[in-house]
């Protein structure tokens, strides 16, 4: 009956908002994101297990020089998408850990470190083992061991899991085991699956085809004429990484007008186009504006998949054009909160801040000293937030794309979690990079106007370092 109905959904409500004891949670991934869940889970009592499939922590930022791919066009047995050349497109000081700063005095510390202000990936990489050595994260996380299922177990009401995994043994043995957690944190990454643009005519093409995900070094590409498809960091990045060693650089960005074909300033060999609009069996590749050129080789420089293969279909949600639904707030699905949840799903943010207060979040609705709305209401709110995205005319995929938002949900966290807003300084410093980076396109990384900002972060780390 209704009342019935009525009063389940009540009871559920309630059990929502009860104080949990210790519970026994697995976290998938020890990158940032998973990095930073165990830590919170662990502050609030929890006993995190953090299943890592690679051999160590830091997930993007393990850089693997040597992906083994088959198929140049997908993502093989390579989880980063690093290439060889990556410096951080964010400065240090607004891309670390609240409480935890990316300074470069650390490096220095350290001795032999990238103390530059937007450093190269392998100091990141430092800076996520050190974050992990700090509070002692290594003995939560069981390396070389993939989820490969995670189902609910029994049934009814959300709560516990069932959890397969997979030891990847030392000479390729593997053996599956399956155990019970009380709630699952899904820190899997998002940026390992690659999303290929359709190209009407390319079966027929005989260039070669592949995706960033396997790009790595400028020099297998010498002498060459390389499309590349897309506008994105890593297009801007791997173009002008390949004009010093490519015959000839076409960027297709599907955002340009029609008829755009122009060269590209301080090169000789790079031009802008429209996006393709098809191939052919004579090698050339056709633009929107008729124009053609005879290409080697298409780089797929075009995003990735949300991608979940370890979640069976009783986890609650979907992924439909590259929206993860339905999610309150980009991490709880309702109908099993809080016993299944994501982190870092959200893309145009500043990842590991947000990570950090999504985990804060998590932690403290696990434990019963936040609390979540009913699922009725989580739902609701689900509902508005698509009414909102059609009313805008946004495409389902930007349902997670923060780019005007970001620091309005990280201070919606940092309250529910009773945490300080983002520092003014980060705002500032973030939107001064963005234009700095517009003006500067070539040079951004090296020549800035916003010490002042430097200076007030460097007096703000103090308190941590
Ligand atoms: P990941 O780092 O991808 O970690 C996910 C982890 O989960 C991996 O270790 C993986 O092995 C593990 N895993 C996945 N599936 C399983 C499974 N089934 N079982 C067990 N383990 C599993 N961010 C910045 O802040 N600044 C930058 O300059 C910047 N540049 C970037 C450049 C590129 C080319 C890319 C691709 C990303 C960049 N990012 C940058 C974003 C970056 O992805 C985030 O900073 C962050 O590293 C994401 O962390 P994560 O923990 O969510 O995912």
């Amino acid at each position: 009956s209704k009342s019935q109905q009525k009063s389940e959904a009540k009871s559920r409500t309630h059990r929502l908002a009860m104080p949990s004891p210790s519970l026994r949670l697995a976290v998938v991934g020890a990158g940032a994101a998973g990095l930073v869940a165990a830590r919170e889970l662990r502050r609030e009592g929890h006993s995190p297990v953090v299943f890592e499939r690679a051999a160590s922590v830091g997930g993007t930022w393990l850089y693997d020089a040597a992906p083994a791919t088959s198929d140049p066009l997908a993502a093989g047995a390579a989880h980063s998408s690093l290439y060889a050349s990556l410096r951080t497109n964010l400065p240090r000081e607004v891309m670390g850990f609240l409480d935890f700063p990316f300074a470069s005095s650390a490096a220095e510390a350290g001795g032999g470190g990238d103390t530059r202000r937007f450093p190269g990936h392998d100091e990141v990489l430092r800076y996520l083992e050190e974050f992990a050595r700090r509070f002692d994260l290594y003995g939560l996380v069981r390396f070389g061991t993939e989820v490969v299922r995670v189902r609910r177990d029994g049934g009814g009401g959300g709560g516990r899991w069932a959890v397969t995994s997979r030891k990847i043994g030392e000479k390729g043995r593997r053996e599956e085991e399956e155990e019970v957690y009380d709630a699952i944190v899904v820190c899997n990454g998002h940026y390992t699956e690659p999303r290929v643009a359709h190209i009407p005519g390319v079966e027929a093409w005989p260039g070669k085809q592949m995706h960033s995900h396997n790009y790595r070094v400028p020099e297998p590409f010498h002498d060459q004429v390389v499309i590349i498809i897309g506008a994105s960091a890593s297009a801007v990045d791997i173009s002008r990484d390949l004009a010093g060693v490519a015959k000839e650089v076409h960027v297709a960005d599907r955002s340009a007008p029609a008829c755009t074909c122009k060269r590209q300033p301080g090169y000789d060999n790079m031009w802008l186009h429209s996006m393709i609009d098809h191939a052919q069996e004579d090698g050339c590749v056709v633009f929107q504006d008729g124009s053609s050129i005879k290409a080697d080789v298409i780089m797929h420089c075009t995003g990735y998949l949300y991608d979940f293969p370890f979640l069976e279909d009783d986890s609650a949600i979907t992924v439909d054009d590259n929206c993860v639904d339905p999610l309150y707030k980009h991490v709880f699905p309702p109908e099993v909160a809080p016993h299944l949840s994501f982190i870092g799903l959200p893309w145009k943010v500043i990842p590991f801040p947000l990570f950090e207060l999504q985990s804060k979040w998590v932690a403290g609705v696990l434990s019963g000293r936040v609390k979540l709305p009913s699922r009725e209401e989580m739902m609701e709110d689900v509902k508005a937030f698509h009414s909102k995205m059609e009313a805008r005319g946004w495409p389902k995929r930007y349902a997670h794309n923060f780019s005007d938002c970001q620091f309005e949900y990280d201070d919606w966290l940092a309250e529910q979690c009773g945490h300080p807003p983002i520092e003014q300084w980060r705002k500032l410093m973030y939107a001064a990079n963005s234009e700095n980076k517009a003006a500067r396109p070539e040079s951004y990384r090296d020549e800035w106007d916003d010490d002042h900002l430097v200076a007030e972060a460097a007096e703000d780390f103090k308190k941590y370092l």
